[in-house]
């Protein structure tokens, strides 16, 4: 599985840095973001390094798909599948990416303000 030794996330993976686990799969861990920003707000990871959602898209497209099975499971968990939650992801600079490894955002548990910059 690649890893990267400067990755916060793969730290995380790793276990030397801990995390607030709600989910794990074989491929997949989700845990609480440190700086909620809405009152439920977990990220979905992959376990293996790839920097970005959209590098990954193109080289495990599956993977993808697992990282957004492995949101609906953690909406599922957290009581917000019902009332509705936000999948987002940041590829890149100009979208305010700061931890180069892939992840999904997931929040809810509350009203969310519309989409924007
Ligand atoms: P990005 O801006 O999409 O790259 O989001 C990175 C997220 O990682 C931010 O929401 C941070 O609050 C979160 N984060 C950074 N360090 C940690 C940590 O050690 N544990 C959990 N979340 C973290």
């Amino acid at each position: 599985m690649p890893t990267d030794s400067d990755c916060l996330f793969c730290k995380i993976v790793a276990g030397a840095i801990p995390a607030d686990t709600v989910y794990e799969t074989d491929s997949v861990l989700a845990f609480r973001d440190i700086t909620p920003r809405a009152t439920v707000h977990v990220l979905v990871i992959p376990k293996s390094h790839e920097d970005t959602l959209g590098q990954m898209a193109a080289d495990h497209p599956a993977g993808v798909a697992d990282l957004f099975a492995a949101a609906r499971e953690v909406a599922r968990l957290e009581g917000i599948e019902e009332s509705g939650y936000r999948v987002v992801s940041n590829v890149g600079a100009d979208a305010g990416q700061e931890v180069f490894h892939v992840h999904v955002h997931v929040l809810g548990g509350q009203q969310l303000g519309p989409v924007g910059p």
